[in-house]
């Protein structure tokens, strides 16, 4: 897909986080507050992604998992934008931004915290 593709499927508000590499604001995304038993894809290519199992309460505004689902095609990279070194995480499917992952998760699981735009899933109940 080209980029104005992206933006016909994505709406200009996924577009800007997924395909530019922003982030929302805190707080916004309905997926800060989760109920079990749904499994969130990718809004690009619909891949299944993170899982609320996995999912915590980081108390940052962005969903939080200490996890991808086994076998996502979750890719990282080193993020010097911004001022900060950050490690960047993308969907390897569509080749999107999904967010970033620090290294201050759960201890007791990963310890790893991936901090997800939420607008860059769409959530399904898992089976
Ligand atoms: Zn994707």
């Amino acid at each position: 897909m080209n980029e104005s593709d992206w933006l016909e499927k994505l709406g200009a508000d996924a577009y800007r986080v997924m395909r530019q590499q922003g982030t929302e604001r805190p707080f916004t995304s309905p997926f800060v507050q989760w109920e079990a038993g749904g499994v969130y894809h990718c809004k690009g290519c619909n891949t299944p992604l993170f899982h609320t199992d996995h999912q915590f309460d980081a108390g940052c505004g962005w969903p939080s998992f200490d996890r991808p689902v086994e076998g996502a095609p979750i890719v990282t990279r080193l993020d010097k934008s911004h001022g900060m070194i950050r490690t960047e995480v993308r969907c390897g499917a569509c080749d999107s931004h999904l967010g970033h992952v620090f290294p201050d998760g759960p201890a007791a699981t990963t310890g790893e915290r991936f901090c997800i735009n939420g607008i860059c899933l769409t959530r399904q109940e898992a089976e």
